[in-house]
C-alpha cells in the first residue's frame, strides 16, 4: 500500500493534538515493512513515548461467536458516554491466512466505530503474528499519546494470540459461554492462568440460569488453582453485551484490578517486565530476519534442512553451521 508520508514533527503534533486522521496515518506507517518507513516511525515513536502509558490497557478474548464484537461495541459506547476515549485494536492471526481481518472490523462494531470519542482499528491484513504483535504494541502507545484513556485489544481465542495479547495489557478479560463442556475446555486450555477477569457472556433470556451455573463452576475451578497475584483473585461475572447487562460491574472490576495492582506496585512491575520481554523478542525477530536474509545462510539453509530431514546431520550440528555462516560463533 502506498503511504503518503508526513514529516516526523507533523505526525507528533497531529497525534498529540488528537487528530485521528494523522493517528490513522501514523499507524499505517508503523504497519509498513519498508526500512525507510520504519526509521521514520521509530523517530516519531521515540518522541511520543513520553506521552504514553496513561491508558487502561485491557485485552479481551473469547472464541468466535462468544459475542466479542457485540460486547465491545456496547462496552465502548458505555465508556464513551461516561467521558472516556476508547481505542479498539485487534490481534488477529486469521488475517495472516485470509489476507483479511475478522477482528476489529468497523462493520462489527458499527456504533462504536462512528462514535466521535472512539477509534477502531482492524488488525493489519497479511502480517505475521510477530508483525501484528509489534504494530499493536506500538499502536497502543500512539493511541495513548493521542489521549485515549482506554485501549481495548481484541483477539480470538485460538493459538498463541491470547498469550501475546495478555503480554501487552494490564488486565486480560476472557469471555466465555455457558454450554455443555465449554467450562472444562476453557480450563484445559489454560485460559484460567492468564485471565484477570472471566465473564460468562450472553447471560440473557433463557440463558441466565445456565450462565450463572457456569460462572459458579469457574469460580470453583479457580478456587482450586493457585492465584498468580497476591493482590488479585480473578472474579467470575456474568454479562450480556447484547442487553447491556453487567458491563458496568465489569468496568468496576477492571478499575479495581488496576487500583489493587497499582497499590502493591505489581502493575508497574508488570509493565516493566512486558517492556523488557518485548525488547528481547524484537531482538530475536530482527536477528532471525537478518540471519535468514544473509546470503551465506541462504546458500546453506536448503542443504541443512534436507540433511536434518534425512537424519544424516543432527539439528544441533546444522544449527551450528548456520550460525557460523552468519558469523555467530557459539564455541
Ligand atoms: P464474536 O464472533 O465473538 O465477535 O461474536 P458476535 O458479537 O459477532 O456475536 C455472535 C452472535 O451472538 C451474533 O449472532 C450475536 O447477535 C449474538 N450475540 C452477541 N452477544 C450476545 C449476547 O449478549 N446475548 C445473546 N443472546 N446473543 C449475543
Amino acid at each position: 500500500m502506498a503511504v503518503e508520508l508526513l514529516g516526523a514533527a507533523d505526525y507528533v503534533d497531529g497525534v498529540l493534538g488528537g487528530d485521528r486522521t494523522v493517528l490513522a496515518r501514523l499507524i499505517t506507517l508503523i504497519e509498513s515493512r519498508r526500512a525507510d518507513h520504519r526509521v521514520l516511525a521509530a523517530e516519531v515513536l521515540d518522541r511520543l513515548v513520553p506521552h504514553s502509558g496513561g491508558a487502561h490497557r485491557v485485552g479481551i478474548t473469547g472464541v468466535p461467536g462468544v459475542g466479542k464484537s457485540t460486547f465491545i461495541d456496547q462496552f465502548g459506547i458505555n465508556l464513551c458516554e461516561a467521558g472516556h476515549r476508547v481505542a479498539v485494536l485487534a490481534v488477529d492471526p486469521s488475517s495472516q491466512r485470509t489476507g483479511g481481518s475478522i477482528l476489529g472490523d468497523k462493520t462489527r462494531m458499527a456504533r462504536l466505530a462512528f462514535h466521535p470519542e472512539a477509534f477502531v482499528r482492524p488488525s493489519p491484513a497479511g502480517a505475521t503474528l510477530g508483525g501484528v504483535t509489534r504494530t499493536t504494541r506500538e499502536t497502543i502507545l500512539v493511541c495513548e499519546a493521542a489521549g485515549f484513556d482506554v485501549v481495548l485489544v481484541e483477539t480470538v481465542g485460538v493459538g498463541q494470540s491470547e498469550t501475546i495479547v495478555a503480554e501487552m495489557v494490564d488486565c486480560f478479560l476472557v469471555l466465555m459461554l455457558a454450554g455443555a463442556g465449554d467450562e472444562l475446555q476453557g480450563i484445559k486450555k489454560g485460559v484460567l492462568e492468564i485471565a484477570d477477569i472471566i465473564a460468562v457472556n450472553k447471560a440473557d433470556g433463557d440463558n441466565v440460569t445456565r450462565a450463572q451455573r457456569a460462572a459458579a463452576d469457574y469460580r470453583h475451578a479457580l478456587h482450586l488453582t493457585e492465584p498468580f497475584s497476591a493482590a488479585w483473585s480473578p472474579p467470575v461475572l456474568t454479562c450480556s453485551g447484547q442487553d447491556n447487562v453487567g458491563l458496568d460491574e465489569l468496568w468496576a472490576q477492571i478499575r479495581l484490578h488496576r487500583d489493587k495492582l497499582g497499590a502493591t506496585g505489581e502493575l508497574g512491575a508488570k509493565r516493566q517486565q512486558q517492556q523488557v520481554r518485548w525488547m528481547w523478542s524484537m531482538v530475536e525477530e530482527r536477528v532471525l530476519d537478518t540471519m535468514r536474509a544473509s546470503p551465506q545462510v541462504r546458500a546453506l539453509s536448503a542443504a541443512c534442512e534436507s540433511e536434518v530431514r534425512a537424519g544424516t546431520v543432527s539439528a544441533t550440528a546444522a544449527a551450528h553451521r548456520l550460525l557460523e555462516a552468519a558469523g555467530i560463533n557459539d564455541d
